[in-house]
């Protein structure tokens, strides 16, 4: 069973609100929704809203983008330990993230997600929501 869509999950994240599942078995918290718990393996699953916050774990910025992201350079993607312990994959909300330095390391953020042009290799995908983390400080 499916307790979180893709399009609930993204649709929540364009209103700054980050979705996940909490296992009714082990406790544990999955994100982004799979079918089944990151921690037990468990269906026994419950959809919550999380904090959105976390802390900077690792970052590495792109400055020569794959085919079809020429346009996004650069960006940095990061990632986030989020509070209630999953780790999530998504982009700084500014440019060039190494120039600022290993500094950013431990930083806490906070995420939201921002509407990005379509792929060039997924036309038919009719949006693209990329989720972003802003700092704190
Ligand atoms: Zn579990």
């Amino acid at each position: 069973m499916i307790v979180i869509t893709f399009k609930e999950y993204f649709d929540a994240l364009l209103e700054g609100k980050l979705l996940g599942l909490k296992c009714k078995d082990c406790g544990a918290y999955t994100c982004p929704p799979k079918a089944v718990c990151d921690s037990c393996g468990s269906r026994n699953l419950e959809k919550v809203q999380l904090s959105g916050k976390g802390v900077i774990r690792t970052f590495t910025t792109t400055y020569i983008a794959p085919a079809g992201y020429d346009k996004e350079v650069p960006y940095t993607v990061a990632m986030v330990e989020l509070e209630e312990g999953p780790w999530i994959v998504g982009r700084l909300d500014f440019d060039k993230a190494d120039e600022v330095g290993q500094g950013l390391i431990g930083e806490e953020v906070e995420v939201f997600g921002k509407e990005m042009p379509t792929e060039m290799f997924y036309p038919d995908k009719k949006r693209r929501v990329v989720p972003y983390f802003r700092l704190l400080r």
